[in-house]
């Protein structure tokens, strides 16, 4: 048996594999688990894609390895969906990388712009992955409390003016996960003259930047003036067109970042799949219904879940985007207690929200990947248990 280098041994535990195997042991007893804990998009990939990917693999020259920083016509199309959607204007050579997924770039990051010891700012609660990326450059995370006073956005007026002088870089995730709030334009105004003041490089995670609801589409972060001079933004194929197993998402923005990201992937593969970038592009030029069809069933998901709550007593409030809602527990439990409670007594699994970070207790999080049918069965399980 070999040790571990102690930077493997510094990485966070993962908090949600306890979970996994509690809902495993239920289910192979037998019960028939109401699943609302994970992220897994539950719909297929639309036809128009799976099927350039069929024909894209029947061509020889999808064989070969492809272009390390990955191919142009990807790139092109990812700008393409940024003029289109957002306005934004973006150059395909130096203002957008190629990633293996969202999470790769958001775990690269940190490595390609932080030297150890250095400090960056990271919402509280959170996607757990970033703290992956923060541990692997060995930096030192400063967390911005996210709290449902100020819609859970960061109060930069309430960062330790230290801190603030000394962090390089912060992350920032809008639609969010899990507390499915939005940004304003006023908030990413007020990020890009704060990073401008502290000289400080933004990421802005938008992971879920193609599901908002009440007809609130939600903003990219670089359609705010000078957020292109500050930072970048990362996007995900995974969450849009629902293909997580695809792994493919870009990041975009500026071009110091990007080069350094793409130094770094250099360094650690060479690109994906052809066949992935051709369905990838397809994805992205393509006409976008699958995309409003998809945010339009999300929506009506979260109108069952949150009306059926609201109507046995739970004073819940309703997720503006991101395909989560976060749920206030009852007094008397913590998150992981009030988890564990509604596995036992109701089958269903739900995120305890203290493993998004300490400002997650108090709360659970819901995903909103399952068809109406369970969800109603989730709200009438939840009704039987009579705590509300
Ligand atoms: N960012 C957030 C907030 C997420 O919730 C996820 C996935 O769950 C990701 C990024 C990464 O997605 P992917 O690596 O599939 O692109």
């Amino acid at each position: 048996v070999f040790s571990q280098s102690e930077l493997l041994n510094s990485l966070p535990k993962q908090f949600f594999a306890s979970l996994v195997k509690k809902v495993s042991r239920y289910v192979a007893e037998g019960h028939d688990v109401i699943n609302l804990g994970q992220g897994n998009p539950d719909q297929p990939t639309p036809d128009h894609i799976v099927k350039k990917l069929q024909e894209a693999a029947a061509n020889p020259l999808n064989h070969k390895y492809s272009p390390f920083q990955g191919h142009k016509y990807l790139k092109q199309a990812a700008v393409n969906f940024y003029a289109r959607e957002y306005g934004v204007d973006l150059d395909p050579e130096k203002e957008v990388a190629i990633l293996f997924g969202g999470k790769a770039g958001l775990v690269e990051i940190p490595q390609c712009l932080l030297n150890p010891g250095d400090t960056i700012l990271v919402p509280d609660p959170g996607y757990p992955d970033y703290w992956s990326g923060v541990a692997l450059a060995q930096a030192n995370m400063v967390t911005m409390p996210l709290t449902e006073e100020n819609d859970f956005l960061p109060v930069y007026e309430n960062i330790d003016s230290a801190d603030l002088d000394k962090a390089k870089l912060m992350f920032l995730n809008y639609p969010n996960n899990p507390t499915g709030a939005t940004a304003t334009p006023e908030f990413f105004e007020k990020t890009v003259e704060l990073a401008n003041k502290t000289n400080l490089c933004v990421v802005h995670d938008f992971a879920y930047g193609a599901i908002g609801f009440d007809g609130q589409k939600p903003l990219s972060f670089l359609q705010t003036p000078g957020a292109k001079e500050i930072g970048i933004e990362i996007y995900t194929l995974s969450k849009t067109f629902n293909m997580a197993g695809w792994r493919v998402g870009f990041a975009v923005g500026n071009p110091s970042v990007i080069a350094a990201l793409e130094l770094l992937q250099d360094h650690l593969y060479v690109s994906i799949f052809g066949g992935i970038q051709e369905a990838a592009a397809e994805a992205l030029n393509a006409s976008q219904e699958c995309v409003t069809e998809l945010n339009n069933l999300y929506e009506s998901r979260r109108n069952v879940l949150i009306n059926g709550l609201q109507s046995i007593g739970w004073n819940v409030t309703s997720p503006k985007g991101s395909f989560f809602a976060w749920l206030k527990v009852p007094s008397g439990y913590t998150s992981e207690e009030f988890a564990d409670f509604l596995l036992e007594k109701a089958h269903i699994a739900v995120a305890p929200g203290i493993g998004f970070g300490t400002f997650g207790e108090g709360y659970v999080r819901v995903g909103l990947l399952s068809s109406h049918e369970r969800l109603e069965e989730a709200v009438r399980r939840i009704q039987a248990l009579d705590i509300f």
